[in-house]
């Protein structure tokens, strides 16, 4: 296992070091993979901790609900209570006489609208009379509870107008008796009296409270419209007022659904709907749109039809659903009301509620990113261009000669084993020159050692621009030069030594500068040629010596010329002009 994975490991570092750029750009790539690997992390974590802070708001929210329908329902049994104290005062022995005023109403007690005049701002107690209260099957006329009962309503619209005002809350404060009449407040305009009793004769709210449909006596919630075209519904409470078994009327307590409305749009969190509902299902406020009449929950957020029905939610208390869409119901009863506050938001919303905290964070890590992978890329591609050419500088300065700008000794042997391995291979010949210059210690003798360097360097530019490209021009000692000739047979080779011989014959080569005084250089040489498979040349030391002992027969058959055979070349004297300062 171990060697394997060191294997793994040199074989990486063999490509990083082969391909380092794009080595550069996948470890970056890796970078970046676990940034977002750690980002989605946080992501997660922001997420449950937005559910925590969504469920926090919730409980706020349902803690001042609460606290507004205690209110609520704390004013409707101090109504109640009082009303029952004065109904109890009434009837007891130490009974108040009948005031004027009360008589005066009393007496107007069979009028069709009747009502009891009350200090300005106060509850007006308005009444009608039986020929109007036929058909209102919950009230009934008591000729002798209505004296007593309208000593109470007086009493209890004191009570009613001197509520203190909630700004954020608008709700109605009533209470009704069974014998056809009202104390209201705000108060009611009395052409609408009639129209008041009948509504509330509709809703039911006497019939439900009579003593066999509420033995307990307890609170009944409900919706009402509120039936002034405000086109606004209330949410109201009720309680009955009794008088030892007897049943006297009903206190019942409104609040506005637009103030529902407003305080949960208040309070609700952005991407967050807010539902208060009843157990039936019905909504009672909303946070994002006005309702105007009495809804369906189901009807307001169908994907939680089916999965999430408020008994489900009733039964639990409270608690988040997960949705099959993959929104959440986060839900929760108030105290122990008919009433749950629902909040609904979709899996989006809960995204860009979080990504919003993380978004900074997470654009600035990408931005650094990738300045850091710009800035180092094109650093490292500075460094590796550097690197690069100092190699090649290195690799150039090992291969060639320095004078010459030729192939040294080391790459020319390098050359011939490659191109001799060819030649086996393919039958092909390949043939070899040696160059010497004739007579050249006489020109550094006559113009110096730097004029002699310059001659080095002509003879290697005419032998460049001589011979193919395949052809390895070499300078292999002080002034001996080796031509290698691949594909190429003795008689092309002598050829091409010929052609080299004279041309370099017509070269000039002006002076260095130590010497300029001493005029133009004019210089010969004596080149040997030797091939492939020849007297028993088949390697680089063979076709040296043969191509040398050549040489040698040239020098001495009077220089400045080809000798490519081992006959004795015709002695012509010395032909070759004995290089001397013209001037
Ligand atoms: P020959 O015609 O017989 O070849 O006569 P020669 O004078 O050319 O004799 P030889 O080939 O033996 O001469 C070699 C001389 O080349 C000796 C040395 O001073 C000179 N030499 C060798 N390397 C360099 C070099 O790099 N620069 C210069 N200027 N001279 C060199
Ligand atoms: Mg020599
Ligand atoms: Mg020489």
């Amino acid at each position: 296992m171990r060697p394997r994975l060191s294997a793994l490991l040199d074989h990486l570092w063999e490509q990083a070091v082969r391909t380092p750029q794009r080595f550069v750009v996948l470890s970056f790539a890796a970078a970046a993979v676990l940034l977002l690997v750690i980002s989605a992390h946080g992501l997660v974590v922001l997420r449950d901790h937005e559910v925590q802070t969504l469920q926090q708001t919730q409980q706020l929210q349902v803690a001042g609900i609460s606290s507004v329908l205690n209110v609520e329902t704390e004013r409707l049994r101090s109504v109640r209570n009082f009303a029952q104290h004065l109904i109890r005062l009434q009837m007891g022995p130490h009974a108040v006489e009948a005031d004027p005023p009360l008589q005066a109403a009393y007496a107007h007690r069979n009028d069709d609208l009747w009502q009891l005049p009350a200090p300005e701002g106060d509850a007006v107690l308005l009444g009608v009379g039986p020929r109007m209260l036929e058909g209102m099957d919950s009230f009934y006329r008591r000729d002798e509870d209505l004296l007593p009962g309208l000593y109470v309503a007086r009493g209890i619209s004191h009570l009613l107008s001197a509520e203190p005002v909630n700004p954020l809350v608008t709700r109605k404060l009533m209470y009704v008796s069974s014998n056809g009449f009202f104390v209201a407040y705000p108060p009611v305009p009395p052409a609408r009296t009639a129209a008041v009793l009948r509504r509330v004769d509709d809703a039911g709210f006497l019939r439900e409270h009579l003593p066999h449909n509420n033995p307990d006596r307890t609170l009944r919630w409900q919706m009402m419209p509120a039936g002034d075209g405000s086109g606004d519904v209330y949410l109201t409470v009720s309680l009955p007022v009794y008088l030892h078994a007897q049943f006297r009327g009903v206190a019942i307590s409104g609040i506005s659904q637009r103030s529902l409305d407003a305080y949960l749009t208040n309070t609700t969190r952005k991407g967050v709907r807010s539902f208060l509902i009843d157990i039936d299902g019905r909504l009672v406020g909303a946070s994002t749109r006005d309702v105007r009449s009495v809804e369906k929950f189901a009807a307001a957020v169908p994907s939680a039809s089916g999965e999430a029905t408020p008994h489900e939610m009733f039964r639990r208390g409270s608690g988040t659903l997960h949705l099959a869409d993959g929104s959440r119901l986060m839900f929760q009863r108030i105290g122990s009301t008919n009433l749950m506050l629902v909040d609904y938001f979709s899996a989006t919303d809960l995204l860009l509620r979080t990504a919003s905290h993380l978004s900074v964070v997470l654009a600035a890590s990408a931005l650094s990113l990738a300045v850091l992978l710009w800035v180092t890329l094109q650093g490292f591609r500075k460094l590796f261009s550097h690197y690069q050419a100092r190699g090649e500088a290195l690799r150039e300065l090992a291969e060639t000669d320095a004078l010459t700008g030729l192939a040294n000794r080391r790459v020319f042997e390098a050359r011939f084993a490659v191109e001799h391995s060819h030649s086996l291979r393919e039958k092909t010949p390949m043939s070899m020159l040696m160059i010497d210059i004739d007579r050249f210690k006489r020109i550094n003798d006559n113009w110096g050692h730097a004029s002699g360097d310059r001659v080095l360097k002509t003879l290697a530019d005419v032998m460049r621009a001589t011979v193919r490209a395949i052809d390895v021009p070499a300078r292999i000692g002080g002034e001996e030069f080796a031509v290698l000739l691949p594909r190429t047979s003795i008689e092309e080779a002598t050829q091409t030594a010929e052609r080299l011989r004279k041309i370099l014959g017509q070269t000039v080569c002006g002076p260095a500068a130590d010497a300029a005084d001493m005029g133009d250089i004019r210089f010969t040489v004596s080149i040997g040629v030797s091939d492939l498979g020849a007297d028993g040349t088949d390697n680089l030391d063979t076709m040296l010596m043969v191509a040398d002992r050549r040489l040698y027969a040239a020098k001495n058959a009077g220089r400045n010329r080809v000798v490519s055979d081992d006959r004795v070349p015709e002695p012509a004297g010395d032909s070759a002009p004995a290089p001397a300062p013209t001037a």
